[in-house]
């Protein structure tokens, strides 16, 4: 049985990577993470802080279920499709899972009387837009999502601010920019499957654990030509998942916050960063624009300050890269985006 002074938080994707890190930081605070994952993409082994129930989004009857066991006094959603390119080529699956799957999460919290949720959104509302590319991007501004992943996000926002006014329910939005690295103990890490993240498709390029890296283009109007985004250090966004559930807002109230470091780099400046952490440079060929890829994301982060008195502490990029190599190096589970030829060189079999 839990202790009494351990409120339970469900964790919908709890076994995913943001989830898992953020399930360790609500055990750190004393909170009992009660994860729910359908498994689909999450890791078994990356749920250690608490129980773990498996199950779909889409079945109302079990999501019901785990809140009348568990009775969490609060629920950060994670659960979704993530994946940009898979988006286009299957809009509906991702609108049944994020959107419709989002209703019934809406559904059962004010069935059962739960008031306050934390949502995983994305960077990805607000597509290029009319910004230049040096512009970073405040919450206000303009939303044009590239990708009907990116669609899903929004529409799953307006719902939860709908759900907001109408029933009471108090919402933090965080839009994340490019989550990246891994928790310094080494337990948990990034293990997508198939993995298509710039940072751990560098280091195995470099280690030789996987193919050469392709450069998605360099002939955009940034700096150097190559793709600007916000890196921002995993153990920092699961800090201000923390801060959203915990900070006072009214009944009712919805945020939308962004969370990112306020600084961009280039995929060539992460290339060469991961190249200095590996020692070796990373094996890498220029190709094509990848579909969907606006030239720059990088966030405005003051609205995250002033609302949430959160700032990134650890997302200066070789921090990133440093932890991220440690974890590639060494992971706990997954290692599916290794050439095979090359895995019995990870220590965990797959
Ligand atoms: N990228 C790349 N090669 C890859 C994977 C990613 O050049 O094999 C670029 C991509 O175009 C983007 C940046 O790296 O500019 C970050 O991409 P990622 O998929 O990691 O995150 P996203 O920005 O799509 O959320």
């Amino acid at each position: 049985m839990k202790a009494a002074s351990q409120p339970s938080v469900l964790v919908t994707g709890g076994a995913g990577y943001i989830g898992a890190h953020t399930a360790k930081a609500l055990h750190e605070r004393g909170f009992l993470p009660v994860v729910f994952d359908d498994l689909s993409s999450g890791s078994r082994e990356a749920v250690r802080w608490g129980p773990l129930i498996q199950g779909d989004l889409r079945d109302r009857a079990a999501l019901s279920e785990a809140v009348a066991t568990h009775q969490p006094v609060a629920v950060i959603h994670f659960a979704g499709l993530i994946e940009v390119g898979r988006s286009t080529v299957s809009p509906d699956l991702f609108w049944e899972v994020n959107v419709a799957g989002t209703v019934n999460l809406l559904t059962v919290m004010r069935e059962q009387g739960v008031e306050r949720l934390v949502f995983s959104s994305s960077a990805a509302v607000y597509g290029q837009g009319g910004r230049g590319p040096l512009e970073t991007i405040a919450e206000t501004a303009d939303k044009a999502p590239a990708s009907p992943y990116g669609d899903t996000k929004l529409a799953a926002e307006w719902m939860i601010a709908a759900q907001c006014r109408a029933h009471g329910l108090t919402a933090v939005a965080l839009r994340y920019f490019n989550a990246a690295g891994a928790d310094p103990s080494g337990l948990i890490g990034e293990a997508h499957e198939p993995e298509t993240h710039l940072i751990p498709l560098a280091i195995a390029a470099a280690l030789g654990d996987g193919k050469p890296l392709t450069v998605f283009g360099h002939d955009f109007d940034t700096p150097d030509g190559a793709c600007l985004r916000d890196y921002v250090h995993v153990t920092d966004l699961a800090a201000a998942h923390l801060a959203a559930l915990t900070v006072d807002l009214p009944a009712g109230a919805f945020e939308a916050v962004n969370v990112g470091s306020g600084r961009g780099h280039s995929v060539l400046q992460v290339v060469e960063a991961v190249g200095r952490a590996v020692g070796v440079p990373v094996p890498h060929a220029i190709g094509p624009r990848r579909a969907g890829d606006p030239p720059s994301l990088v966030a405005d982060p003051r609205r995250a300050r002033e609302l949430l008195g959160w700032a990134a502490q650890h997302s200066a990029l070789d921090e990133i890269v440093a932890d991220a190599l440690r974890w590639e190096r060494e992971p706990a589970y997954g290692a599916g985006h290794r050439d095979p030829a090359n895995r019995r060189r990870s220590p965990t079999p797959v």
